[in-house]
């Protein structure tokens, strides 16, 4: 299975010239909520990502609201065990709804994407708040290509590089072919 086709094929990639939230250009564009609008592409993005996991017997996946949401429920079927998501309340990472970990739970934290990791690190650190044991991490993309460091294992089915430039550095601007566009905005 040629994983970043599937993604691209579902949106989730997109390629042509962007301008990113943080002003730089790229010609590279995630739409993370498209990786999981195939139900049955996600199944098997999710179990092939699985089959690396079987080793940390888990007993738990708990994910990062929102975007680890379906990923987790996915991953937790795959896995044949249960899952919770956790959620921001006041700014602070904790789990809400009547989710309860006990001490003894061996958790996989997923996120759909990690690029800077924080949600995730959030997770961890709730996890062991909560007096269980964080094993592993697992993300369908890592777009920080092998840089963000949890402290635990982690396993990604692929590594997406997305380099992005200033503006008056910008090979795509120099040559001149197209404007930078946004993504997701109407204007
Ligand atoms: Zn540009």
């Amino acid at each position: 299975m040629n994983y970043i086709q599937t993604i691209e094929n579902a949106g989730g990639i997109l390629r042509g010239h962007f301008l990113l939230t943080s002003g730089r250009h790229s010609d590279t564009y995630m739409q993370c909520a498209k990786l999981f609008v195939h139900p049955a592409e996600s199944e098997k993005l999710c179990k092939d990502l699985s089959l690396q996991l079987k080793e940390f017997n888990a007993d738990i996946v708990v994910s990062p609201a929102i975007g680890g949401i379906i990923m987790g429920y996915e991953m937790a079927r795959q896995l044949g065990v249960p899952n919770f998501f956790a959620e921001r309340e006041n700014g602070q990472m904790t789990l809400r709804r009547g989710f309860e970990l006990k001490p003894t739970s061996r958790v996989i934290v997923v996120e759909d994407v990690v690029t800077t990791g924080g949600s995730v690190k959030e997770v961890i650190a709730l996890v062991r708040a909560l007096g269980a044991e964080p094993v592993a991490v697992a993300s369908i993309v890592d777009r920080s290509a092998g840089a963000v460091d949890f402290g635990i294992p982690y396993r990604a089915l692929l590594s997406v590089e997305v380099k992005s430039y200033e503006p008056n550095q910008c090979p795509l601007c120099k040559e001149g072919k197209t404007p930078p566009y946004k993504p997701g905005s109407r204007t």
